[in-house]
């Protein structure tokens, strides 16, 4: 690696991460593809967990470029003003009140905000939206969005609106992405719409209306998909990083 690689200033990502039970010692977790999906779109991902005090927001905000919401737990259904469906999974509440101050202080001070999966599902429920908690049992009709076909296998379908950031980061219209989630946003928050959908009318992402603040939701996960034959995915990393450099 040359001298002048290394010093290359780099553009920080806060990337959100959680607790688990690990025999005797509760460790805090990140699948490493957000990592290398990152780096490979030049950026310097910092690692958030769960934390116990939600005025370090601001102070982690006040760090990066960048924040980044990751896949994980379903979200607590309180926060939306529902019971617990008998289908939910298991809830972090810590994760829960950690991302959702990220995301409101990073809505304040127009922070590029990206999230995957639980990422879309907490930007939507942070604003005010709701979750469909199972989609099996509440959506019937729908096709099943988690048939274990694999992280890397691209399962359905997505139509993306043409005048969405998300086409132009995608570089195309239709798409075909992997599936891993039991939930998906029912009610849009105010602030956000609709950008993609599989064709059972599944939501499949959501942008921020404010156009000063880039803000991107997916349910898919394109951080397991960066090494496909198709730049979708790397498409989405590559605008996200064109965001932070952007910024001033
Ligand atoms: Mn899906």
């Amino acid at each position: 690696m040359s001298l002048a690689r290394k010093v290359r200033p780099g553009l920080t990502v806060a990337v959100t991460a959680t607790t688990r039970q690990d025999d005797d010692s509760r460790r805090v977790r990140l699948a490493a593809s957000y990592v290398e999906a990152l780096e490979n779109a030049g950026l310097v991902p910092l690692i958030v967990p769960p934390l116990s005090d939600t005025h370090a927001a601001a102070a982690i905000l006040d760090a990066v470029d960048g924040l980044l919401l990751t896949g994980g737990e379903d979200v607590n259904p309180a926060l939306f003003g529902e019971e617990p469906h008998p289908r939910l999974k298991t809830v972090n509440d810590q994760r829960d009140v950690t991302e959702i101050a990220l995301i409101l202080e990073a809505q304040r001070r127009k922070t590029p905000t990206l999230g995957i999966c639980r990422g879309i599902q907490v930007i939507n429920v942070a604003l005010g939206g709701s979750l469909i908690q199972d989609i099996p049992a509440q959506s019937p009709a729908a096709r099943d969005h988690d048939d274990g076909s694999g992280r890397q296998t691209r399962t359905h379908e997505i139509t993306l609106d043409p005048a969405s950031r998300m086409a132009a980061a995608i570089g195309a219209t239709k798409c075909k992405v992997n599936s891993l989630h039991h939930q998906s946003v029912k009610e849009v928050a105010p602030g956000l719409h609709v950008t993609a959908r599989s064709p059972d009318g599944i939501v499949e992402g959501v942008e921020a209306d404010d156009r000063d603040w880039w803000a991107l939701g997916v349910q898919w996960h394109p951080e397991e998909m960066t090494d496909s034959p198709e730049a979708w995915d790397r498409g989405l990393f590559r605008a996200f990083a064109d965001q932070l450099k952007a910024k001033p």
